[in-house]
């Protein structure tokens, strides 16, 4: 957090934040609703107000009250006024999607490239922006930058992956390569922590004052927002969740130690458990292990059961921890379906010590981390500069 000094340029910033995070929050707003929910003074309002819609991140509406008697106009975010760049990498590809503020998807990419390498990273991420500008007709100028996420601890702040095990990264200023090829702000953070963002802005938590996410997929990670903040820990690690010992000298996880939660209940190791029992020579997916669980396979269901079970008490533990007023369910195993989202959310439910949890679960598709990494770029319009 920096300091503020009562300076009138401070001043100046927090009220366009008030005004801004009322219109994510609340939507069209008359700016004498705006004055008397923030406590902005009518000057205030219009000097802030003017100075957003010149830069075109608001707009006017014209609306009519009153039963027609009356027509009063309302500010709203300018969503078309600005595009970012969100960025999910993966071991093999990167899926680039082009949104806009309110992380609404424009365009979208996916293209190979060597996770392992960051210089062929930051070349894909700036050749993927170039495309989807040229495809797009969006402007660079109305670019906020670019969001990476990724899996590891990073160093937020300066744009540098302190330790990334499944890519070998350490200590890899990433942002700053990107953005030497790019030549647009990058921001780079936790694939998490990203789809965190991106719930807090405009999804299940944009009316919660606090906000948890527990995603499983390929990795299985918790994030934890409060008034706006992302809780990131010293360096990066905080919410690593599927590191945690679920199985005393259960297999061998990415991160070197036996029985992580991760080792036991990522989307492969469930993959992989229903393989060992019934081999085949068709590689199954979670939608279809899905379909077999609720054509009654008892081995599919039993494995889907147990999956859920301890990823529900996971995040039991997270929420109990935390008490976030809402908390969301996300990550490519969401497409695992009922038979293993229905006992994740009982488990997290009946071992929760905080009752009131409201949980949602995340509709999952391919773009989800993309906008989550989108986010990462469009906070800097929601939250003060850390
Ligand atoms: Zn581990």
């Amino acid at each position: 957090m920096p300091s503020l000094k009562g300076n009138q340029s401070t001043s100046r910033t927090l009220n366009r934040l008030l005004l801004l995070n009322h219109l994510r929050r609340h939507g069209p707003t008359a700016r004498s609703d705006i004055a008397a929910a923030t406590g902005l003074s009518p000057a205030a309002i219009s000097y802030v107000s003017s100075e957003l819609l010149e830069q075109q991140v608001i707009a006017e509406l014209d609306a009519v009250a009153d039963g027609g008697r009356r027509r009063m106009t309302r500010l709203d975010l300018n969503y078309a006024g600005h595009v970012a760049l969100g960025v999910k990498l993966m071991e093999r590809s990167l899926r680039a999607t082009l949104v806009d503020l309110g992380t609404n998807v424009i365009d979208t990419l996916t293209a190979d490239v060597d996770a392992r390498s960051p210089a062929a990273v930051a070349r894909a991420t700036a050749d993927a922006l170039a495309d989807l500008l040229e495809r797009s007709g969006e402007h660079r100028q109305r670019l906020i930058g670019i969001g990476l996420a990724m899996p590891g601890q990073h160093d937020a702040e300066r744009g540098v992956c302190l330790r990334c095990d499944r890519f070998g990264w350490k200590d890899v200023p990433i942002a700053a390569l990107i953005a030497d090829l790019a030549g647009v702000p990058v921001w780079v953070d936790n694939d998490v922590n990203a789809f965190a963002l991106a719930e807090h802005l405009f999804g299940a938590g944009r009316q919660a004052s606090s906000l948890a996410v527990f995603s499983f997929g390929r990795g299985i990670g918790a994030a934890m927002i409060v008034d706006g903040q992302l809780l990131r820990g010293r360096y990066g690690g905080a919410g690593e969740i599927g590191h945690l010992t679920v199985v005393e000298d259960g297999p061998r996880c990415e991160c070197g130690r036996l029985g992580c939660l991760e080792a036991v209940t990522s989307l492969p190791a469930i993959l992989n458990a229903y393989g060992i029992v019934r081999p085949s020579d068709r590689s199954i997916d979670p939608a279809a292990l899905a379909t077999l669980a609720g054509e009654g396979d008892p081995v599919a269901r039993e494995i889907l059961d147990t999956a859920g079970r301890r990823l529900g008490a996971a995040a039991a533990t997270f929420a109990s921890l935390f008490d976030p007023e809402t908390m969301v369910i996300g990550g490519e195993g969401v497409l695992f379906g009922p038979a293993l989202l229905d006992p994740l959310v009982a488990t997290l439910k009946e071992k929760n010590f905080q009752r009131n949890t409201e949980v949602f679960v995340e509709f999952w598709n391919d773009d989800a981390w993309a906008r989550g990494a989108a986010a990462l770029a469009i906070d800097s319009f929601f939250s003060l500069p850390s």
